[in-house]
């Protein structure tokens, strides 16, 4: 075996997200990635535009991550969580419900953003059966995605295409469209009305409404208005529906507040977290609930909530998680992500004019540009590579997640190189 990366073996073998084994896609080749660069095989550096979907908050190869990882080695690297504990799963935790809104202090801890998902609506499902209510149904989003996993996949919108092929094996589930009003419009009541009559005609059903908090993400990088999500809070509250909080995309700091519930000022009965847990090192989740429903849940007739996951509280990614925490708490990230904000708004304003670009949004750390069509997504990726920034557009959207630690020469660049990849006439 050499060093070089065999791509006609990767081509041939290798399943990538979403792709066909048939006619796979051209994948570059990344041989290390650094600070915000990534460094292809053939040397080339590519400033990183997407912190590897939202995950590597403080970019590539972090000092403090790298030794909590070596540390932790030197210790396990995994023990079974059944019967035993450890400090790295004991710390997180402790970590967790300090810095989540308060009243979120039961943790349970799993290896997916995905599987995360499954627990929560598991942890909904099983609180209403300990109450003795016929409560088996959740209502999610239109535009709404919280995973590919069964469970998740079916309170994903099921015409957004990405799960449709599934729908006859997908448990039934209740949709409402979704919310209409951008995150600074103008609040205008309507926007909330049809999630108000869905509640009210079969809240005896539904044991949980599940929303990814302000950030639509997959579903088309939509930005919702707070108020929303304060009275998604309270119709869940007068219909007796548990509210989920999908921030496995927008926790640790992403839109500008830690958690994105934060503003709405609302806590949620069960949240969803991943994505930056560990500053996007390694594969590790969390579903964190409500004291209510952890007691619910046990006092039922199962007692016992019915998942346990063979690396469930992995001490290596918990280690790498607090550290990760630690990391983002001691550094000014509020500061950092208000002034990645203000550069993408810089970098944005020349781009939304463009004869191609539909309109730009932003939040926090998030750059979205929607053009009027979708992009050649081939052909793009590679004008990107070629002028030395990694971006991957999504169907019409070409965004920016950059890590916090971007510098505003780097933003600037990654601006500049969308303005001229839009700026070719069609
Ligand atoms: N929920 C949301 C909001 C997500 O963005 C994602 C990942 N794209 C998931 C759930 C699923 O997480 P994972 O890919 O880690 O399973």
């Amino acid at each position: 075996m050499t060093d070089i990366i065999d791509l006609d073996y990767d081509r041939q073998h290798v399943w990538h997200p979403y792709t066909s084994m048939s006619e796979p896609l051209p994948c570059y080749p990344v041989a290390s990635a650094s600070g915000v660069r990534l460094k292809l095989e053939n040397g080339r550096e590519l400033i990183d535009g997407m912190s590897s979907w939202w995950a590597c908050i403080h970019g590539y190869n972090v000092k403090a991550l790298n030794q909590a990882a070596h540390q932790q080695l030197q210790q396990m690297s995994h023990v079974m969580f059944g019967g035993l504990t450890h400090k790295p799963a004991v710390d997180l935790s402790r970590r967790l419900v300090d810095i989540t809104p308060q009243g979120l202090d039961k943790v349970f801890l799993s290896d997916s953003g995905s599987v995360a998902v499954e627990v929560a609506l598991k942890m909904a499902i099983q609180y209403w059966q300990s109450q003795g209510k016929d409560k088996k149904h959740f209502v999610s989003l239109r535009r709404g995605y919280h995973g590919d996993t069964f469970g998740a996949m079916s309170v994903c919108d099921p015409d957004g295409g990405m799960h449709s092929l599934y729908e006859g094996f997908l448990a039934k589930q209740y949709f409402v469209t979704e919310p209409q009003l951008a995150f600074d419009q103008p609040w205008q009541a309507q926007d909330i009305a049809p999630l108000e009559e869905l509640l009210e005609q079969h809240h005896q059903h539904i044991a949980a409404l599940i929303l990814e908090p302000i950030v639509q993400g997959a579903g088309g990088m939509r930005f919702y208005h707070p108020e929303y999500l304060r009275q998604a809070k309270q119709l869940c509250e007068r219909f007796d529906v548990l509210l989920i909080a999908d921030e496995i995309a927008t926790g640790f700091g992403r839109t500008g507040k830690m958690f994105a519930c934060e503003h709405a000022n609302i806590v949620p009965d069960i949240l969803c977290l991943g994505k930056g847990l560990t500053g996007g090192y390694m594969s590790l989740a969390a579903t964190l609930c409500s004291d209510k429903v952890a007691q619910g849940i046990s006092q039922g007739s199962a007692g016992v909530l019915m998942h346990g996951p063979t690396f469930m509280g992995n001490p290596l990614a918990c280690a790498v998680a607090v550290a990760s925490i630690d990391l983002l708490l001691a550094s000014p990230w509020q500061q950092r992500v208000e002034n990645i904000a203000h550069q993408l708004q810089l970098g944005l304003a020349p781009i939304g004019q463009l004869e191609q670009v539909k309109e730009t949004r932003l939040l926090g750390a998030i750059g979205v540009v929607e053009c009027h069509e979708a992009v050649d997504m081939q052909q793009i990726q590679a004008f990107f590579v070629e002028h030395g920034v990694w971006i991957r557009p999504f169907g019409k959207l070409v965004y920016l997640m950059p890590a916090y630690v971007m510098n505003d020469a780097d933003i600037a660049t990654l601006c500049a190189v969308i303005y001229a990849a839009l700026n070719t006439p069609k």
